[in-house]
């Protein structure tokens, strides 16, 4: 095998990438991370501060992932990591129900008017999980329409985002996934309501649900187009089926009430994490309280978890979203919107053709000219345009997400010393993405 040499090493990272390979399928525990799609060798952190990531070769890098979200504050927020001391000192885990649990389910129901009545459990994956067995116990219906290029974790029947095109059943789109387990999804192409209307027509009665990224970040940030959020909405209402939000990217992040704050569109239900977990496995489905009334122990439909609503994860989430003010936001809006006209103003100085996409403080860059709508349009971009910027930007300190299908994000700790840095990357980045050639 070939091996690709980049202009820089990080040797420490490569020899614990090697001792992690030999014990860990692909040195890695989440697939993205092992720079499969950029190429190289993927940095191992050890500590992040403020905006700042540090890797295990001593290089800081300022960091637009933040963790895929949740790290909203920055890195080592210090009343996060009060938050987090206090809670450990009093216990890590009791099984019982505890006040912090309380205390978080009442930020979210306060915050997101839809939400009247919530469920922690602990990752984005469980939340979607439950949210659609909830649906389909509700409604006493099996099928389940969600959109190509939408992410929603790795549950068996949402790992079919494959064939676009109007209604086409789902084969699933990894083995291991059976075709009984995504027979009884229909996947349709993003933003295109006509092809739900249809969907609905074909199957009358039998749609469980319809579940969307409020607004997608998991194939770029692809945001609705007006009104299509109401027009799933209103598509559910007039047979039946339930609207399911997946917020676990948008959630407390695109506003104070997340997407929702946004577009004001009221799902039946919803679902949460990173933001809510303040660096911490929690995550969270709820909405209407009949239909959340069907869980156990009150309803039959079961659902459960050892570690939800843990204590050390509730502090943590509880203590970061009650920072996250209007001031915050605006912010967050604000150091977006600087770095987003950084980045495209450097990439047109180089002629590079791009479409930069954001929803509200969420955004991504799209190496093609054309507007991106969904799955498909995204595509067509040019990635390895975006690898060579990525990897011009690594080598000059600025950590991106390791795929041109993902959302950038920002934090409150991003300041201007931060923000120069980034412009100071920028030039020959873009000069490497004018200069890239496809392989
Ligand atoms: C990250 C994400 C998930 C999965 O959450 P995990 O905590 O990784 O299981 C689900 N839906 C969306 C929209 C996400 O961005």
């Amino acid at each position: 095998m070939v091996r690709v040499s980049y202009p820089y090493e990080a040797p420490v990272s490569q020899t614990l990438f090697d001792r992690a390979a030999a014990v860990t399928p692909g040195g890695v525990n989440s697939p993205v991370r092992a720079f499969r799609a950029v190429g190289g060798t993927p940095r191992f952190m050890v500590s992040g501060n403020g905006p700042y990531l540090t890797d295990a070769d001593g290089r800081e890098y300022v960091d637009l992932v933040c963790s895929w979200g949740p790290m909203i504050l920055g890195h080592s927020h210090p009343e996060v990591i009060e938050a987090v001391q206090a809670a450990v000192s009093r216990g890590t885990s009791f099984g019982t129900p505890g006040e912090g649990e309380v205390a978080l389910a009442e930020e979210i129901v306060a915050r997101v008017a839809p939400v009247e009545q919530v469920r922690l459990v602990s990752s984005g994956t469980e939340a979607t999980m439950s949210a659609i067995r909830l649906a389909r116990g509700f409604t006493g219906r099996a099928k389940v329409v969600k959109f190509a290029g939408c992410y929603h974790g790795h549950v068996d029947a949402l790992l079919a985002a494959a064939g676009s095109g109007l209604a086409t059943f789902a084969l699933p789109d990894t083995p291991g996934v059976t075709g009984a387990q995504a027979g009884d999804t229909i996947v349709l192409p993003y933003n295109d309501l006509e092809a739900v209307r249809a969907a609905f027509r074909a199957h009358p009665g039998e749609i469980a649900c319809v579940i969307t990224e409020a607004s997608p970040g998991n194939m770029g940030v692809v945001p609705p187009l007006p009104g299509f959020n109401q027009g799933l909405k209103d598509a559910c209402a007039a047979d039946g089926a339930l609207y399911i939000s997946d917020e676990v990217m948008t959630g407390f992040r695109t506003s104070r009430a997340g997407w929702y704050g946004v577009d004001g569109v009221a799902p039946d239900l919803m679902t949460f994490g990173k933001v809510m977990g303040g660096g911490f496995p929690a995550a969270a489905f709820g909405g209407r309280a009949d239909v959340m009334g069907h869980l156990a122990p009150v309803g039959p439909v079961y659902q459960a978890g050892t570690l939800s609503g843990n204590p050390v994860a509730t502090a943590a989430g509880l203590a970061q979203l009650r920072l996250l003010d209007d001031a915050a936001y605006t912010r967050l809006d604000a150091v977006s919107e600087q770095i987003r006209t950084l980045v495209t103003d450097a990439l047109t100085k180089e002629g590079v053709v791009h479409t930069l996409q954001n929803a509200s403080n969420m955004f991504s860059v799209f190496f093609t000219g054309e507007d991106v709508r969904h799955y498909e349009d995204a595509k067509t971009q040019e990635s390895y345009r975006f690898n060579a910027f990525f990897h011009s930007m690594l080598a000059q300190g600025v950590y991106l997400p390791p795929s041109s299908f993902e959302s950038w994000f920002v934090s409150t700790a991003h300041d201007d010393r931060a923000v120069q840095r980034i412009a100071d990357a920028l030039p020959a980045a873009a000069r490497a993405a004018a200069e890239a050639t496809a392989v």
